[in-house]
């Protein structure tokens, strides 16, 4: 594991939220007037370190396809709520979909907006959709002995005042029953500062796990190049207060779409002492499309980062974040995706396996259907 640096080593150039084209130095004005339409739909935020990042010179920057619109996202295809969330809300801003997990959307604000999100609908619509009443969703919680983890996500909890993130997390944490706190945040990418200058964030990890509580960082780097050593020390400052730390992101055409990148994505953060949790299919949620990988393409390309990669590396999951489960993709031959349930939101699918038509085209399980029956819910829903 590299060696964490003293806090004090970093400089802590002030962060501002950019919100506006004409902010972004590294934008021509052709590129402004070719984007302003997409983002007035779903519009641009990033934080101005994460801006400090971007190679400019580079039309391909990994970085800045992660949150400088492109025109194509204009494309009418996908759904505000593709993976049908609104299904699993018990109370406003709380999921219950698989048994032992309640997912906690407990703010809609992220630090920077990635153009590929799978819940732009937050950041487009008026109505609020993250948690109105901690105490209702700590009662719900508290009331159902089978859930022994609370994801706490968004939007991004870090985005949060600590005090208000504190009080929510200490509550979740108040239930016997709730063995671990996840927080799922890409704070420690777009704005790493955010922790590294609050020593209120570490308290929290030790309080948490002072209730014997486990917590873990579910983080979301999708490109090696957005671990740098500000990055690196905010990961370091969440393991040194006692949280495990896992990475998810999704497959992202222009981002991490290549074996060379992925692997060393995986490389380096097995490195740091991060595990490679879930690669995720691009899930298609409205203006995604252009940023979407087909499964069959995404599963030759992890393969062929994973010749690359260690054993602790190869732990990470291909998968689907359906409307039915997580469908793990375990393989692809001439003639057929394999998959797998890795969760199912009924118990009758847990771990079914799923032998599916080879699409080379296709971006979701819902395109694979034809051969294969549906779950039943998935039918009553089409
Ligand atoms: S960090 Fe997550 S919730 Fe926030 S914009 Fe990115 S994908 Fe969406």
């Amino acid at each position: 594991m590299t060696p964490p640096q003293p806090i004090e080593a970093i400089p802590a150039p002030a962060t501002r939220l950019v919100t506006r084209l004409d902010r972004v130095p590294g934008l021509s004005p052709e590129d402004r007037r070719r984007i302003a339409p997409v983002a007035k739909r779903f519009r641009f935020q990033a934080p101005s370190y994460y801006l400090s990042r971007i190679r400019w010179d580079d039309p391909a920057d990994p970085l800045r396809r992660i949150v400088v619109p492109d025109p194509r996202e204009d494309e009418a295809t996908g759904r505000l709520d593709p993976s049908n969330e609104r299904a699993n809300t018990v109370l406003p801003g709380l999921q219950h979909k698989y048994r032992d997990t309640v997912v906690v959307l407990l703010t809609d604000r992220c630090a920077g907006l990635c153009r590929y999100c799978f819940r732009k609908r937050l950041f487009m619509q008026d109505e609020r959709e993250c948690l109105q009443d901690v105490g209702a969703a700590v009662a719900y919680v508290a009331n159902h002995p089978e859930v022994t983890d609370v994801l706490l996500t968004g939007g991004d909890p870090l985005t949060l005042p600590t005090d208000r993130l504190a009080a929510a997390a200490l509550a979740f944490a108040s239930v016997p029953h709730v063995r671990t706190i996840r927080l799922g945040s890409k704070t420690p990418a777009y704005n790493p500062l955010r922790v590294l200058e609050d020593p209120g964030i570490p308290d929290l990890v030790r309080a948490l796990r002072a209730r014997g509580k486990a917590v873990a960082l579910m983080s979301h780097f999708d490109h090696p190049a957005e671990l740098g050593p500000e990055a690196r020390r905010c990961i370091g400052v969440f393991q040194e207060a006692g949280a495990q730390v896992f990475n998810q992101c999704p497959l992202v055409r222009g981002v991490n779409d290549d074996p060379s990148v992925l692997a060393e994505l995986y490389e380096e953060l097995i490195g740091l002492g991060v595990t490679p949790y879930y690669l995720f299919q691009m899930r298609p949620a409205v203006g995604n499309r252009v940023y979407a990988v087909p499964i069959v393409e995404g599963w030759q390309i992890l393969s062929r980062a994973r010749r690359r990669l260690s054993g602790l590396a190869r732990r990470v999951r291909y998968a689907m974040s359906h409307s039915t489960g997580k469908v793990e993709i375990l393989g692809v031959d001439d003639r057929s995706i394999y998959a797998r349930y890795h969760r199912a939101r009924v118990a009758e699918d847990e771990d079914r396996v799923l032998v599916l038509p080879r699409d080379d085209g296709a971006l979701w399980l819902d395109e694979l259907w034809d051969q294969e029956e549906p779950p039943e819910d998935d039918a009553a829903a089409a």
